[in-house]
C-alpha cells in the first residue's frame, strides 16, 4: 500500500507514483511534488514559510492575521 505524502516543501498532497523523493547525505528524506519545489529546498535553500505559495507560508500568514 503506497502511503498518501505531501510534498516536503509546498505541503500538497502527492499521488501515490508521483513527485520524486529525495535524501539528504545525513539520511533526511524529503518527498517533493514538483521539481520547481526541488529546485526551491535542495538547489536555493529556501524556507517553505518564506516562500508564498506553500502550505507552510499559509499557515504562518493565517496565524499572524489573526492577533
Ligand atoms: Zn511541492
Amino acid at each position: 500500500m503506497p502511503r498518501k505524502v505531501s510534498c516536503s516543501f509546498c505541503g500538497d498532497p502527492i499521488a501515490p507514483g508521483t513527485g520524486l523523493i529525495f535524501v539528504r547525505k545525513d539520511g533526511v528524506i524529503y518527498n517533493f511534488c514538483t521539481h520547481k519545489c526541488e529546485r526551491n529546498m535542495v538547489g536555493l535553500n529556501r524556507k517553505p514559510r518564506k516562500v508564498k505559495w506553500t502550505e507552510e507560508y499559509r499557515k504562518e500568514k493565517a496565524l499572524r492575521t489573526k492577533k
